[in-house]
């Protein structure tokens, strides 16, 4: 599955444009045309990258930026700050409240792709590289084979993609609604225990031994995670 990324572009036209484009290059893409709506949608998911114009209705891009970036959940997800032409300040000032990168309106889209892979490689290697570790557990994206502890285990479509998602960020807690959105696509409608009888057998396929820690951690009251201590362990 393609990293999200998020666009809070208030100028309609703008926001469509690159849209399409980093749709066409794989990307899935939502739009906010405000931080409010940003962080409406940020409730329901995550983010792997934030798209962030420095001029927006309400709340500017860069006190945006100041408050993700005070929290736990959202500190970690790159930002790549919009800003106007010969604004040297406000780059300056963008890079001081913790954005990643920055680009120059007009940019071009082919500047724009490079800039997102690039601290997509840089922050988030585990969301682009074709070979995901964590612990023991080795997720090959090219051929969808996983291995663990160098033996071959053997998944389910879904579990495949459910294993692949929680693995992106270990630590990360899921609801299930939020799993049935990232893994089975929002247009799907499906039970919330159907994403308890997939962990279910996601687990069993692959805490094959009793010595085996398992991964997936569940959170009462809350959903799962992949477990950041497993994803530590050699
Ligand atoms: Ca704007």
């Amino acid at each position: 599955m393609a990293p999200t990324i998020l666009i809070v572009e208030d100028e309609a036209d703008l926001a469509l444009m690159v849209r399409y484009n980093l749709e066409a290059e794989g990307f899935r893409v939502a739009t906010a045309a405000s931080g409010d709506e940003a962080a409406e949608l940020m409730r329901e998911s995550l983010p792997d990258l934030i798209l962030l114009d420095w001029m927006l209705p309400g709340l500017s891009g860069i006190e945006l930026c100041r408050r993700w970036r005070a929290k736990e959940e959202t500190a970690r997800i790159p930002i790549i700050m919009i800003t106007a032409r010969g604004e040297e300040e406000e780059r300056v000032r963008g890079l001081a409240t913790g954005a990643d990168d920055y680009v120059v309106k007009p940019f071009s889209i082919p500047e724009l792709q490079a800039r997102i892979q690039a601290l997509l490689r840089r922050s988030s290697p585990q969301l682009v590289t074709n070979v995901l570790k964590a612990g023991d557990l080795e997720i090959d994206r090219t051929s969808h084979r996983v291995r663990r502890a160098g033996r071959e285990v053997h998944l389910g479509p879904t579990e495949y993609r459910l294993l692949e998602y929680l693995m992106r960020h270990p630590g990360r807690v899921y609801s299930r609604e939020q799993l049935l959105d990232g893994v089975w696509g929002n247009d799907v409608y499906v039970d919330e225990r159907t994403v308890d009888v997939h962990v279910g057998r996601l687990r069993k396929a692959i805490n094959r031994r009793a010595s085996e820690a398992d991964p997936i951690r569940t959170v009462r009251g809350a959903g799962y995670a992949f477990d950041e201590r497993f994803a530590a362990m050699n």
